[in-house]
């Protein structure tokens, strides 16, 4: 049995960019569980079954890996690649829909647990502390305010072509925020047993030092 610490936060919070740093600077894996249901979106806008009951049916023709190169996390959609397109906003989008199918969350949960089994890892998402490692050694909410996470996100994208605007990053954040804490399965939402972690005042260097203290103290 690894060390598991569970990071889980709203869209934007830096989890995936702390929980990549931290966990490179411990030997730890990173398991950003936010890409199972990117792909399982993609699959989804691709195939045309983005209908509940069509995804529902087609689950048994998804096969999701993730595979760690170097310790870089690469998922794999029916043995393809897919780790850069399930970045887009349409696949951001459409993750928080099919996120909020019941079978779907089953259907991503065993592999979540079996990395988690057989590693010491950090894994972030929405319901990890809650639902999908509720005996991790460590639970962290990390959260900043909807502005705060936007603006950050909007810096990070503005020389990509096709960036969003500041705006647009904020609807799509509130958006999938209300999505991801109001679904009936799995919500979005602080483990009673999480440290609360407002990153809004503190630099990224501070968080990830933050972050590894802690984890420090329970290894
Ligand atoms: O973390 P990321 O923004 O890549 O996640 C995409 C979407 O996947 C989220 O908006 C959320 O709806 C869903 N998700 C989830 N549970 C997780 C991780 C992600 O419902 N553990």
């Amino acid at each position: 049995m690894g060390i598991n610490i569970a990071v889980d936060g709203p869209a934007g919070a830096g989890k995936s960019s702390i929980a990549r740093e931290a966990s490179a600077r411990l030997g730890f894996i990173y398991v950003d569980t936010g890409a199972l249901y990117r792909s399982v979106a993609l699959y989804a806008l691709e195939n045309d079954v983005l209908e509940q009951d069509k995804l529902i049916q087609s689950l048994d023709k998804i096969n999701v890996e993730l595979k760690f190169i170097s310790g870089v996390q690469h998922v794999l959609l029916c043995g393809r690649d897919v780790s850069d397109k399930i970045r887009t906003p349409e696949v951001s989008m459409n993750a928080s829909k099919v996120s909020a199918v019941p079978e779907v969350r089953e259907f991503l949960f065993g592999l979540q647990q079996k990395i988690a089994a057989e590693n010491d890892i950090i894994m972030d998402g929405r319901d990890i502390g809650t639902v999908v490692l509720p005996n991790a050694d460590l639970k962290v909410f990390l959260t900043a305010s909807a502005e705060e996470r936007a603006k950050r996100r909007f810096l990070e994208m503005k020389d990509k072509p096709d960036c969003p605007s500041y705006e647009e990053i904020l609807e799509d954040i509130n958006k999938r925020d209300y999505n991801d804490m109001h679904r009936e399965t799995a919500p979005l939402k602080r483990a009673e047993d999480a440290v609360l972690l407002d990153t809004t005042e503190m630099t990224k260097a501070q968080v990830v030092e933050k972050l590894i203290s802690m984890i420090e103290g329970v290894r």
